[in-house]
């Protein structure tokens, strides 16, 4: 058959905390062509800890890029028409390998992980001077959270590390730099870069000076020479150096919360976005300035779209479990059999029925930074079922969003008019009406979630020498809104938001 002819087309990597994808798109529409989804495992080996397979994630890689081609050639779409590729990924998530061998030389410590919880403790004594030194370099606080702490951990426990460290033979990496250094050759001559967005979710970078600190480097005792390469979110690094797609330039990276950003174009000072996956990101570009948070808020690098492009700014609220709670509620409580089901659940009940759900399994982040919190269920009665339960779970997420809309509203002045939404859970209907009834502002939704995705291809195929992506709003003409209205009074609203703040009271302490 006749192979159809079509705009050049972009490919992106979605390597998130609970599955990979990659997509391809068409460069002039945004029109998503095919794409294909693993689901990836997590180790849970200690209470508190979380960890990932870096071979598993490269592996899913690989088999979603050969999947999706697949795919393509049944629709007559020839792959040659793939131009360029983007990575989007897990942030923070730190990696350590061999780069003789290419050997993971332990599992991937993710975001969510709490074992470094004495390492953050015992620096925290030791800060020089006040204790606004890694903030105001990072615009982070000192926490489990970020990777420099990981990594710290890391060089402390695993001989295998300290050894490679010392036989020079080390490279660290968040998962983007993992998956550019093997998709572009690895052991034989793998590119070992990040990007700006990554590189400032490190806690080791200096967002105003957009280079590794050497007084951070000191203070975590970590060794410059096994950090990345920090390059713009948008240039060629390498060519693909094999499978299918062997050979297409790799030319745009982006955290996935920086991606989702570029996705729905939120390219103006005070557009905003809410990701709801694993966890909840919210999003605020700042412009061309670095904007401080007086409410918990977290300032980092939104993205640079070439080497010679200006870096922007984003204040960022972020929620450690959002889709985690949903995916507890399957595996480890096992009341529902899928994600999707939580929906028909909450909807049996239409209410928690005075059942609240404060998810702090690591804690809470924005804006608390409370890493004594623990997850609670309270407020339960006789009458208390599986529905109310599930119905509190979808709640929480909506709760937690409104924290920090508030804290994002205090910090810019300007109340945001409407919520831009994406992510896994934007599937859920009724989560997004609670959304925009907890909130009291209208939640506008794109038909096509995958903006975490989109924002990696507009970045692999703007970048100078490919060249096929011109960032105007009307490249995304495939796109169209879906939008939820509040429907519950304010005062209703205000009154459940009072009585789960209450709640969050309750999670705290329980840690000491
Ligand atoms: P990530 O980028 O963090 O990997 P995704 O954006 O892929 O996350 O979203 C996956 C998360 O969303 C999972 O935690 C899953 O439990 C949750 N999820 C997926 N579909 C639904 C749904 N219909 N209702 C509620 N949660 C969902």
């Amino acid at each position: 058959a006749k192979k159809a002819v079509l705009g050049p087309l972009v490919g992106a990597v979605d390597q998130g905390t609970s599955s990979t994808r990659f997509l391809v798109f068409n460069s002039r529409t945004a029109e998503l062509l095919s794409h294909h989804q693993v689901e990836i495992k997590q180790e849970f080996p200690r209470e508190g800890w979380v960890e990932q397979d870096p071979k598993e994630i490269l592996q899913s890689v690989y088999e979603c890029i050969e999947k999706t081609c697949e795919k393509l050639g049944q629709l007559n779409i020839d792959i040659s028409n793939i131009k360029a590729i983007g990575v989007s990924n897990q942030r923070e998530t730190t990696v350590v390998w061999d780069k003789l061998t290419g050997e993971p030389l332990y599992n991937a410590v993710v975001w969510l992980d709490l074992r470094t919880q004495s390492t953050v403790e015992n620096l925290s004594k030791r800060i020089p001077g006040n204790n606004n030194f890694v903030k105001s370099k990072t615009g982070l606080p000192l926490s489990t959270y970020f990777s420099a702490v990981k990594l710290r951990w890391l060089l402390d426990n695993v001989r295998k590390v300290q050894k490679a460290v010392e036989e020079d033979r080390a490279l660290f990496g968040t998962i983007d730099s993992w998956l550019i250094w093997s998709l572009t050759g690895g052991a034989n001559g793998g590119v070992h870069c990040t990007d700006v967005t990554n590189a400032s979710r490190t806690m080791l970078f200096n967002i105003h000076s957009l280079e590794w600190d050497k007084e951070l480097c000191e203070f975590f005792e970590i060794p410059m020479k096994i950090l990345p390469n920090v390059r713009s979110s948008s240039e060629i690094y390498g060519l693909m150096k094999a499978g299918a797609l062997e050979g297409v330039p790799i030319s745009g990276c982006l955290g996935d919360q920086s991606a989702a950003l570029v996705g729905q174009m939120c390219f103006q000072d005070g557009e905003a976005k809410n990701t709801y996956g694993t966890g909840c990101f919210l999003l605020c570009n700042t412009g061309r300035k670095c904007v401080f948070s007086e409410h918990g808020l977290l300032t980092t690098v939104a993205y640079k779209l070439g080497r010679d492009k200006p870096v922007y700014y984003a204040l960022e609220g972020s929620v450690a479990i959002a889709g985690a709670v949903i995916r507890w509620l399957r595996d480890n409580l096992g009341i529902i059999k899928t994600s999707e089901e939580i929906e028909k659940l909450a909807k049996e009940v239409g209410t928690s029925y005075g059942c609240y759900f404060v998810p702090a399994f690591s804690g809470l982040y924005a804006p608390y930074w409370e890493p004594s919190a623990r997850g609670i269920i309270c407020g339960l009665t006789q009458f208390t079922n599986k529905c109310h339960i599930a119905f509190a779970a979808l709640e929480a997420v909506c709760f937690q969003t409104r924290e920090i809309l508030d804290a994002m509203n205090r910090d810019c002045g300007i109340p945001l008019s409407h919520l831009q939404v994406d992510g896994g859970m934007t599937n859920n209907k009724i989560l997004m009406q609670l959304q925009a009834d907890i909130l009291y502002i209208p939640v506008v939704k794109p038909s096509m979630p995958e903006t975490t995705a989109l924002g990696a291809a507009m970045a692999a195929g703007a970048a100078e020498g490919v060249g096929v992506w011109s960032l105007e709003p009307e490249d995304l003409s495939a796109v169209t809104m879906e939008r939820f209205e509040p429907q519950i009074n304010a005062e209703e609203s205000e009154i459940r938001y009072s009585t789960w703040k209450k709640a969050v009271m309750k999670s705290v302490g329980w840690v000491t």
